[in-house]
């Protein structure tokens, strides 16, 4: 397992000061000072400890289901003339690669003496994904969650209670993610020593894109593996994932971030266009900015305002973006692509007809690309299906009818 592995002197992943070429950072509060401290100085050393990758890896096999297929889509590699493989974390438990993170961050806390775990969530999927692992471990759980969002997703907020875990509503500005996110950091200040925090996705403060980035690394790990044992070469020639915040992207691209022989596919959120004015295209529209004590791109007024992004999926509709994807972004080692919420919409149901795959709406966007790319048959292209749909089924039905 090699999620511990030496990135010293690489150019695309973070450095000793938690810096990603001019991205990243910890722009924290002082009362926040001590809790950031303490996972900075030990993350590493938890994380290469062979007992936690023994439990870690335990749980990921037998519990999550992992390795994840890799899985051979011929109908879709005939229509887009390539060798087209589908890395299937919509198989995991909880129907995400979400839980590779939460299984990650709660065998972390147990070893810091944590028995308070806290989370923010946006459409639920991180919140369900926490509340699973607090279950599992016997951890007091507490989820925020803009008020506007537990109106919007209430499946989710049943199963988090099903789970054990409390919803507390964020009832300030737009009681969506974001406001959740500063509940949730106001909660971490006020409980500096029995608390962690599980941050979602890649973004946050140094080290947690990194360390987050550290447990969704076994999606490459394995695609190299799968990759080698399917085709006798573990390096295809593109890797393409969607990008919320950016976690299922950096877990499919950290082992291959070296390899500049590999192409790496980052597909954001355009929701009704990049310049409609209802976008979640951070990466296109965004400037450099510090949002959740992280510098990075970032949506924002002349002023310095959030601009509140628009996707059709949940799961993509946050204004900034990883400062890891920022820097790939800006050094062109990523090539980022959006998707509308239309074009997202046609590439699931087209998975549908031909795979028999119903995927998550965010991971459709990543197959929405594939169009876009200038394919040989003989290129090995894997696409990160981030998700199930099931969480979908009222959206995709809508739109059918249209
Ligand atoms: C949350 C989510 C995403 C977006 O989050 P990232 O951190 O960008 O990966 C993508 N796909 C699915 C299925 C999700 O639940």
């Amino acid at each position: 397992m090699n999620i511990a592995v030496n990135t010293k002197g690489s150019k695309y992943h973070v450095n000793e000061k938690g810096y990603y070429g001019r991205f990243g950072g910890a722009y924290i509060p002082e009362m926040l000072y001590p809790n950031v401290e303490e996972l900075r100085t030990k993350y590493l050393e938890i994380m290469s400890e062979p007992s936690f990758q023994q439990e870690f890896e335990a749980l990921l096999r037998d519990y999550v289901g992992r390795p994840s297929p890799l899985y051979l889509a011929k109908r879709l590699s005939e229509k887009y003339g390539a060798q087209i493989y589908l890395k299937r974390e919509d198989l995991n438990h909880t129907g995400a690669h979400k839980i590779n993170n939460t299984i990650g961050q709660i065998l972390l806390a147990k070893r810091l003496g944590k028995k308070r775990i806290i989370a923010e969530t946006g459409a639920g999927q991180h919140g369900v994904a926490t509340a699973t692992v607090c279950a599992l471990m016997g951890l007091e759980c507490i989820v925020y969650m803009g008020s506007v969002d537990i109106q919007r997703q209430a499946p989710n907020v049943a199963r988090m209670k099903m789970l054990g875990a409390e919803v507390i509503a964020a009832t300030s500005g737009s009681q969506t993610l974001k406001d959740a996110t500063n509940e949730a950091i106001r909660d971490w200040i006020n409980n500096p020593v029995d608390t962690h925090y599980i941050i979602g996705s890649v973004v946050g403060p140094h080290p947690y894109p990194d360390m987050v980035a550290r447990f969704q690394s076994v999606i490459s790990e394995e695609i190299r593996a799968q990759l080698k044992e399917k085709t006798g070469n573990e390096l295809p020639a593109y890797v393409i994932a969607c990008v919320g915040g950016g976690s299922n992207a950096a877990g499919t691209f950290f082992h291959f971030t070296e390899e500049e022989g590999v192409k790496l596919v980052a597909v954001e959120a355009a929701g009704q266009g990049v310049h409609s004015g209802y976008s979640a295209a951070t990466s296109q529209l965004g400037k450099i900015g510090v949002i959740h004590a992280s510098k990075t791109l970032l949506m924002q007024t002349e002023d310095g305002q959030i601009v509140e992004p628009h996707s059709i999926s949940a799961g993509l509709d946050y204004p900034g973006v990883g400062p890891m994807h920022a820097h790939l972004y800006e050094s062109g080692r990523g090539l980022f692509l959006n998707a509308t919420d239309d074009e997202s919409l046609q590439a699931a149901y087209e998975l549908c007809r031909l795979e028999g795959i119903i995927p998550a709406l965010e991971s459709a966007h990543a197959l929405a690309k594939l169009k876009e790319l200038e394919l040989k048959p003989s290129d090995v292209v894997v696409v990160c299906l981030s998700g199930r749909g099931d969480k979908d089924l009222e959206t995709y039905i809508k739109n059918l009818q249209k």
